[in-house]
């Protein structure tokens, strides 16, 4: 298959709208990508900020009960004088379930440990308390330490993660002087967790493994918690997700773990997904658009085209070439086949002014001997067809040598001018042919001309020539110039141009032994 112009044009579309379609999609990804980053980090900022500000909360409801037993008459006079009338309306594992805490603990405010409850949530039973070891009493130093201190913060205990507050114990009046201290805890627990993230609506954890070593960003954050330290939330990007890790410490300031939210990408695989389907679309569009400008090519341009070419094909191959193009239309195309047209016009003039000149001959603009073998041959043809005489007429200039060699060769062409004039004038018929066979030899054709015609023609030949009076020094009829003719007439319908014309010749020689200018019947 030749590679044409359809295919040079199709691979050429189909690279132009190959790089269109890609700038198109690089340029949707630019735009699109940081906007769907963007989205997906802002709706992720506010996720860890509701994970950070729910856990925040827990301690700021902790805090609201410690503040509201710490100023309370009641505790004050328990702690100055210790009673069982105030634990058992206040201290048994039932209250302490109802209002959601793991531990209460009271001292006096040399940092004496007066009463301590702590219960296992699930059964409010009792338990020992949890803040064992040395980080747990380390803590429980840092809480009961002289002076009105107050605070809330994490501690791990022995039953697991605790959020504890604590503040002095003053009256309900918040007047003084401060008689101890009250801590109070509450764990942590699964079922905890499970309201916080049910709360949230988020799926965090706490995680007490140390997070991934790389971190991908740092994000400020949105929102400043109340009682958490505030620090910057740490972001990995991962094939699960985007993790997201906010570290807790303890009271002592010693790192407990991270609360950790996985956060599936949907947002940037939106992003994705529309750049997916855009890059189909694109695609079947340019597969459109490519499959339309080739049909286009074929119907407007490839196939007026191959039509042209095959008409050009059929004139070229028959030599017709007066032949012209149809019509093809009035685009360009068509415009071509009419330059065509036109270029045909001319080679169809200048082959027949070829065809001309190649059959007269330059001297005397008569036919040449070429025209006149065709002639003779045409009309035998004719003749035999249509059965009926036909006269050849040879003649030949008497004496011509002498005469160019007395006047000179130009005055010789000049005769032979002048006779071809004579010929012409002296055939009436338009079927008669006059030629120069060479030399100051010429011969005439009269079909439908029999012996006694062609014998009159003959005579009249001489007669104008006669009265031409062109002077002959060596001339016979006065010095002046004279022709003989040999005349053949064909009745054999069989007869062969050359038989005719050397018939005709024969009767030529006659002419001259004869005695010259004559004419003989051959
Ligand atoms: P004849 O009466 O026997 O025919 O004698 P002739 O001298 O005519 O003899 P021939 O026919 O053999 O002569 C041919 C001469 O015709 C020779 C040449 O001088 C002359 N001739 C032939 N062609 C041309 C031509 O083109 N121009 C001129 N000027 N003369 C020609
Ligand atoms: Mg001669
Ligand atoms: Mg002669």
């Amino acid at each position: 298959m030749r590679f044409g112009i359809r295919w040079k044009m199709t691979v050429l579309f189909a690279a132009g709208f190959f790089i269109m379609a890609a700038a198109g999609l690089l340029l949707l990804r630019q735009s699109l990508i940081p906007s769907f980053t963007q989205l997906e980090q802002g709706s992720a900022r506010s996720d860890a900020a509701r994970m950070i500000a729910s856990i925040d909360a827990e301690l700021g409801y902790l805090d609201t009960l410690v503040l509201d037993w710490a100023n309370w008459n009641d505790l004050y006079e328990y702690v100055q004088s210790p009673n069982n009338r105030f634990v058992d309306a206040n201290l048994v594992p039932e209250s302490l379930r109802n209002s959601s805490l793991s531990l209460v603990l009271i001292a006096d405010t040399r940092g004496r440990i007066i009463r301590q409850d702590a219960i296992d949530e699930r059964y409010a039973r009792p338990i020992p308390i949890p803040l064992t070891g040395r980080d747990g009493e380390y803590i429980l130093r840092l809480m009961l330490a002289q002076g009105p201190s107050s605070g809330c913060g994490f501690a791990n205990t022995a039953v697991g993660l605790m959020a504890l507050c604590w503040r002095p114990i003053l009256r309900s009046d918040f007047t003084g002087p401060s008689v101890g201290k009250l801590v109070m805890g509450r764990l942590l627990s699964e079922t905890r967790w499970n309201s916080l993230r049910q709360r949230t609506d988020l799926n965090f954890i706490f995680r007490n493994t140390p997070s991934p070593a790389t971190i991908d960003e740092r994000w400020p954050l949105p929102n400043h918690p109340g009682y958490i330290a505030t620090h910057d939330i740490d972001v990995h990007y991962t094939q699960r997700g985007l993790i997201i890790d906010y570290g807790l410490e303890d009271l002592a300031g010693k790192h407990l773990g991270c609360l950790q939210l996985v956060l599936e990408r949907t947002i940037y695989l939106q992003g994705q997904n529309v750049l997916k389907r855009s890059a189909i679309l694109l695609a079947l569009v340019m597969a459109a658009a490519v499959g339309l400008l080739i049909i286009a090519m074929k119907y407007w341009f490839v196939d007026p085209v191959r039509r042209l070419e095959a008409e050009l094909a059929t004139i070229r191959l028959d030599q017709h070439l007066d032949k012209r193009l149809g019509n093809h239309g009035q685009d360009e195309v068509g415009h071509l086949a009419e330059e065509i047209n036109g270029l045909l016009r001319v080679i169809e003039m200048q082959v027949e002014q070829l065809e001309q000149l190649s059959s007269t001959d330059s001297l005397t603009a008569l036919a040449n001997r070429r025209a006149f073998d065709t002639r003779i041959d045409e009309e035998l043809a004719r003749h035999r067809r249509n059965r009926g005489p036909m006269a050849l007429m040879l003649i030949d200039i008497d004496f011509f040598k002498q005469y160019n060699d007395h006047y000179g060769h130009p005055a010789g062409d000049h005769v032979l001018r002048r006779l071809a004039g004579v010929l012409n004038g002296a055939v009436n018929r338009q079927t008669d042919h006059v030629s120069r066979l060479g030399g100051e030899e010429f011969a005439v054709l009269l079909p439908q001309t029999d012996a006694t015609g062609a014998e009159k023609v003959a005579a009249r030949l001489q007669r104008n020539l006669a009265e031409q009076a062109i002077t002959h020094a060596y001339g016979l009829s006065d010095h002046h110039l004279t022709i003989s003719i040999g005349i053949a007439v064909m009745t054999d319908m069989t007869e062969s141009a050359e038989s005719l014309i050397s018939r005709a010749d024969h009767a030529l020689y006659q002419a001259k032994a004869n005695g010259r200018n004559r004419y003989e019947l051959g």
